[in-house]
């Protein structure tokens, strides 16, 4: 029947992101200080994608993904440099990318990893205070379509994304 066609074609795609939603996300970025110290104080006016949070730190999904999976940890305390943070917060950063890479080695096979700091624009750091990035990294980077077509992992719209880490994190806690 005509109908049934149709509706095969307009139901939406589980395992494709959301279009509008992930242009939403990626809107002008918010009118706040710093959006890091925002997703500290859950600022409603910034994009929350939280995964974990402790006295110290916070465990986030990179709105601005350069892969599915990239992940940012940060220290609370809004710091601009890198010598300016306690053996406290660097200890439970390392544990925070430690967790990380262990559950994206295990749930999603990932065998390639840049972990690492952009300090300053020259740095291509666009957000000052400072955070930690962790980007897995795929065989067969040309677009995000092949890393779908070629590994398990579907989910890369960053709420998505998010839900998907916040249950995964306290499973491996
Ligand atoms: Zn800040």
């Amino acid at each position: 029947m005509e109908e049934s066609n149709s509706t095969q074609w307009d139901e939406p795609r589980k395992n494709l992101f959301s279009i509008h939603k992930l242009d939403y996300a990626r809107g002008k970025r918010p009118e706040v200080d710093c959006i890091l110290c925002g997703i500290c104080r859950k600022d409603p006016d910034v994009p929350n994608l939280m995964i974990s949070e402790t006295d110290l730190t916070v465990v986030s999904v990179n709105l601005y993904p350069y892969n599915p999976g990239h992940l940012m940890v940060f220290p609370k305390r809004h710091i601009l440099s890198y010598e300016e943070m306690t053996k406290e917060e660097a200890l439970e950063i390392h544990e925070a990318a430690s967790k990380a890479i262990t559950i994206l080695k295990k749930l999603w096979n990932v065998q390639g990893f840049n972990l690492g700091y952009n300090i300053g624009k020259n740095a291509g750091g666009s957000i000052p205070h400072i955070h930690q990035h962790i980007v897995p990294r795929f065989p067969n980077e040309a677009g995000f379509l092949d890393v779908l077509a070629n590994s398990r992992i579907v989910i890369y719209e960053p709420y998505e994304m998010q839900k998907e880490w916040i249950r995964i994190w306290k499973e491996f806690s």
